[in-house]
């Protein structure tokens, strides 16, 4: 079967990709359980499997221009975002990956001594086996990357699920392993609807571990299907983030990094701080520096260099958006700036959504509680501290966070008090392969990137071995043989 691939900026067809079935799926299984249990992959020196990463990362920037504007034609953010972020982090994590998987996989040895024994206690970190990485259509390349490199760097054969609405870079990036000259079946991309492949992808005895990056819906349904065979899973699911704004702050700094951090990829982005918490001093300052600067941001067609907002991923997207900014306005919100479609004809034909800047929300509405997953934000103010630390830690989710002060150490012991995997201080949407990311509550759990993440897709050996020289071996002495 085909699947039609659109330019959510135009609605215009880009590609027809064919969509795998269940029996594709289950294939695809076999191929990666095969090259796994049979193939050379898991069993080659480190220093081999190495050059193979480094190639996919030299293939990556060799096509670099070619899939920045793929990505923006697939998923309508601007060029300047895959030029200068999707693309070039995606080589550098397989280069990272590759670069370290010698030192992270390093063994250690523990000698152990109690009254009864002594031991050499073996940590061998081996591959787990077969992985599934499901990705999500809002960073369809980086997130394929992050998690293929750190899968592959640790041995394991891998099939890719890309989300069915983005597939492009994904399938690129099959070419790219290829041509890097992996041996047969370590990589498998299969496109397909999540409805359809997912359970067999997930439930499988064939396969060891689930990596999946989306929302928390669908996480739901993944740890039902892996719970059937007692599988390891990483789940790296929503947000509802809160950026906290000190009196004391920076307020351009402020005003400029609350921008990005909600409107960069149309805020569509899980770490998207769609609350912002102002303290009352700066309040009023604020809202007028941020709301007159949402209003200047140029939306249009993702491949213009002047663009800087794009269109949402699909129509049913932006209804879900424009649906929760409606239900807000009901509840009693205030609309600052944007809060519809614009206007403009050249904008008619794409997804395309205003910066969207909402006050006077309670705590309690649907928009301050769930993750909206678009360019909307709800802005709240507080006095103390302690209010600030409390309005943040009201949401089920705890992925991210972020706060402005100049006061450093204020800031950092803020941060102490926050729900949030991640928190940035005067800054936002830093992410380094050096450093893990991941959530707390119901964004999931598990690491991706830094050595934590990476040893995720490892399992970690125990061998042990018994040291007793002079006193009777351990085993010799229950039975007294
Ligand atoms: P989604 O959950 O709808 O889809 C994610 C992937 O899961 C897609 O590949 C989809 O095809 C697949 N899928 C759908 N149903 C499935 C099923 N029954 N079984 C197996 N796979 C299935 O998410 P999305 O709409 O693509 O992305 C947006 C969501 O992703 C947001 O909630 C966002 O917060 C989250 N996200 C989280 C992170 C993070 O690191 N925490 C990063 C990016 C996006």
């Amino acid at each position: 079967m085909m699947q039609k691939i659109i330019n959510p900026a135009t609605n215009e067809l880009i590609a027809e990709v064919s969509v795998a079935e269940e029996k594709d799926a289950l294939e695809a299984i076999r191929t990666a359980r095969k090259a796994f249990d049979q193939g050379p992959w898991p069993r080659m020196s480190l220093e081999e499997r190495k050059k193979f990463i480094r190639k996919i990362s030299e293939g990556i920037l060799a096509k670099a221009a070619e899939l920045a504007q793929l990505e923006t034609l697939n998923t309508g953010k601007p060029i300047k975002e895959t030029t200068f972020m999707d693309v070039p982090s995606s080589a550098e994590t397989f280069k990272y990956f590759a670069e370290h998987l010698e030192e992270f996989l390093q063994p250690q040895q523990r000698n152990i001594s109690t009254q009864i024994a002594n031991a050499s206690v073996n940590l061998e970190h081996e591959p787990m086996g077969v992985v599934v990485l499901i990705v999500p259509w809002n960073y369809p390349l980086l997130i394929a990357s992050w998690k293929l490199a750190q899968s592959l760097a640790a041995g394991n054969a891998v099939i890719l699920k890309p989300s069915s609405l983005t597939p492009l870079t994904a399938l690129e990036l099959a070419k790219i392993v290829h041509e890097a000259g992996l041996p047969q079946g370590v990589v498998n991309v299969v496109v397909g609807s999540g409805d359809t492949i997912g359970r067999a992808l997930c439930e499988s005895k064939d396969v060891d571990i689930i990596s999946f990056t989306g929302s928390n819906e669908v996480g739901r349904k993944i740890l039902e299907y892996s719970s059937v065979n007692v599988k390891k899973t990483i789940m790296e699911l929503g947000g509802k983030s809160a950026s906290i704004i000190l009196e004391d702050a920076d307020l351009e700094l402020a005003v400029n990094g609350s921008l990005c951090s909600i409107f960069l990829n149309q805020g569509q982005m899980c770490t998207a701080m769609s609350r912002i918490l102002v303290q009352d001093k700066i309040y009023d300052k604020f809202i007028d520096d941020f709301v007159n600067k949402a209003k200047r941001i140029k939306l249009g067609r993702g491949e213009d260099f002047q663009t800087q907002m794009g269109p949402l991923i699909s129509q049913a997207q932006r209804k879900r958006v424009s649906d929760y900014v409606e239900q807000a306005r009901k509840e009693g919100a205030k609309i600052l700036c944007g809060g519809k479609i614009p206007q403009d004809p050249h904008l008619a034909k794409g997804f395309f959504f205003e910066p969207t800047v909402i006050a006077e929300v309670k705590p309690d509405i649907s928009i301050f509680q769930e993750e909206v997953f678009g360019p909307v934000v709800i802005v709240s103010k507080f006095s103390q501290i302690e209010e600030a630390i409390k309005l943040a830690n009201a949401s089920d989710f705890a992925l991210s966070a972020c706060i402005w002060s100049q006061d450093t150490q204020k800031a950092h012991n803020l941060a102490q008090q926050i729900n949030a995997g991640t928190v940035w201080i005067n800054t936002y949407g830093m992410f380094f392969n050096e450093a893990p990311y991941g959530g707390f509550k119901r964004s999931g759990f598990g690491k991706e990137l830094g050595r934590e993440g990476f040893l995720e897709y490892t399992r970690l050996k125990n061998i042990i071995t018994d040291q007793t020289k002079d006193s009777k071996p351990l085993v010799n002495y229950w039975y007294g043989f």
